[in-house]
């Protein structure tokens, strides 16, 4: 695994070191598919309006006599949530941070599990919220269905590692066997079941059991944090110096400093009215991909055009059809089993997930079937095999990811806002990736615990990324993989890495 990491252009040490924003890299050396340069990052001291009366309001009285301000933000509509989200006024705590303190993070998926942990080796206490029923981990997806027994990772299928800070941490879980490589062929399959693989360089990773239960397992040798799911946090409400959490009016806590590890339609509505209109805006701006996921169970291994036995690959990205762009064997992958049932896991093209956007908690009938039909149209040509011909698979679940992926990024490992003691973490910030996310949970630890150790509250130095612009994300439609990245680009690129 550390071959990547020697290689110069990949190493870094930034993350060793506290991001004060004036002490920033210019990450598009680790994470160079970002298709601009990134422009430095600055330290901008925090320019919006400041007033105390934003941090005094009593969120329980604030409830009972003014109800209209505290109507569900939920529900309502794009333009007022941006509406409020300009004119909300800055909240900015003046209280000393606590010796003790302690930090609530809304969203559970690898950036918030890994914040969560880096805050634990920094000695500072947080509690994970989380909405997942069946378990933690968001687009570290994993269906299993017990009584047949079939198994699918249904977001993201496997990770690679580039940077130490996270090689650190992989080989962590590699040593407590949650994960382990994926030695599986992947590669490029052409319309038509030409396959290409990819050079077995870089390792691929994969959770031993799928990703969800690596997910579950992240936290499992701490002390410091406390995981709270299934919950929906609904609101965040600055009094006499902490932040107060709810769901839908029942309480969740209070916390010395905020991390919202998540993003879209519901952080864009939390943050509508919460005191914080610089992290507002810069959440506002992240733009985001749709992409169906169709699992399918067939009692028999697929063939190609040009392998009636068996698919000489596990996982390919698909090139030349519009409604699938990747496909993997779960079985082999998991359960490295020929034998039994065959699940797949099949991925749309953001186009076509574009093409046909419904909302993603109530498919229609008829979308779900046209969709459910191209794509398993799109698997038969891209194995290459005659109209109808495949075989009809017994088992197959339908899933919109409606906010899957990032297509514009800020390049920045984390988001943080002094004044109001918040901050972001995600892959978008740096990418499209589970490492993309990993590093900046583990950024935006750093940065609250180097800002708690100051003492607050005089603190516009640890201001980072509120003002920075954003670029546009290249990449496969399902994130980033560097060195896995077409089989052109692969055959051209070793010239210059050879060279190092
Ligand atoms: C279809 C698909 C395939 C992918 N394939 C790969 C791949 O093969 N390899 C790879 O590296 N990456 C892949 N990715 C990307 C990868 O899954 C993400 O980069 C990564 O999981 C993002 O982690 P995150 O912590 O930033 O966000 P998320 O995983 O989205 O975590 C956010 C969490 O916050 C929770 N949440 C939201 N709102 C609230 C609230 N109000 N209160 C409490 N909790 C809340 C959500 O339920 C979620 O659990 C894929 C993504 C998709 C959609």
């Amino acid at each position: 695994m550390n071959s990547a990491c020697n290689n110069p252009l990949l190493s870094s040490s930034f993350l060793h070191q506290p991001l004060k924003s004036s002490r920033f890299p210019n990450v598009s050396i680790f994470f160079p598919i970002i298709s601009n340069p990134i422009t430095p990052n600055r330290c901008i001291p925090i320019k919006t309006t400041i007033k105390g009366s934003m941090e005094s309001r009593n969120p329980t009285k604030g409830r009972s006599t003014s109800p209209r301000k505290f109507k569900p933000r939920y529900g309502t509509s794009r333009r007022s949530t941006i509406k409020k989200s300009l004119s909300q006024e800055q909240v900015n705590f003046t209280k000393p941070i606590p010796d003790d303190p302690v930090v609530g993070i809304i969203g559970g998926g690898m950036s918030g599990l890994t914040c969560a942990l880096y805050l634990e080796k920094r000695g500072i206490r947080s509690t994970v919220f989380d909405t997942g029923i069946h378990g933690l981990g968001g687009r570290m997806g994993t269906r299993m269905i017990d009584h047949q027994p079939l198994i699918f990772d249904h977001a993201a299928q496997f990770f690679t590692v580039t940077n130490p800070k996270f090689a650190e941490l992989v080989d962590d879980w590699l040593k407590r066997g949650l994960v382990r490589e994926w030695k599986g062929t992947i590669g490029e399959l052409e319309v038509g079941g030409n396959f290409v693989p990819f050079p077995s360089s870089p390792p691929k990773y994969i959770g031993v059991n799928g990703m969800r239960p690596l997910a579950d397992s992240l936290l499992s040798q701490t002390s410091l944090v406390n995981v709270v799911r299934p919950c929906w946090v609904s609101a965040l409400e600055p009094f006499n110096g902490t932040w107060h959490l709810s769901e839908k009016g029942k309480p969740c806590g209070q916390f010395d400093a905020i991390v919202i590890a998540h993003n879209g339609k519901c952080a864009n509505r939390l943050l509508a009215a919460s005191g914080l209109p610089l992290i507002a805006k810069q959440m506002k701006r992240l733009e985001l991909s749709s992409i169906w996921a169709l699992l399918a169970a067939f009692e028999d291994p697929l063939p190609t055009a040009l392998n009636a036995a068996s698919l000489p690959f596990e996982g390919a990205f698909v090139k030349g059809v519009e409604s699938v762009s990747w496909m993997a064997n779960n079985t082999k992958k998991l359960l490295a089993s020929d034998s039994g049932p065959q699940c797949w896991t099949f991925f749309s093209t953001a186009t076509f997930g574009k093409q046909n956007k419904v909302p993603q908690e109530s498919i229609p009938n008829a979308t779900g079937e046209k969709v459910k039909e191209a794509m398993l149209e799109g698997v038969e040509k891209a194995l290459g095999l005659s109209k109808s011909s495949l075989q009809k698979p017994f088992y197959t679940k339908l899933q919109l990811w409606g906010a899957a992926l990032p297509t514009n990024t800020p390049g920045i490992p984390c988001i943080f806002d002094p004044r109001g003691r918040a901050g972001i973490c995600g892959d978008w910030l740096l990418g499209s990736s589970l490492e993309a996310a990993a590093l900046s949970g583990i950024a935006l630890a750093d940065q609250i615990a180097d800002y708690f150790e100051q003492g607050g509250p005089c603190s516009d130095e640890f201001a980072v990324g509120l003002h920075d612009e954003y670029k546009p994300l290249e990449g496969h439609d399902i994130g980033q993989f560097p060195g896995l990245d077409t089989v052109d680009q692969i055959t051209n690129v070793p010239a210059l890495t050879l060279a190092t």
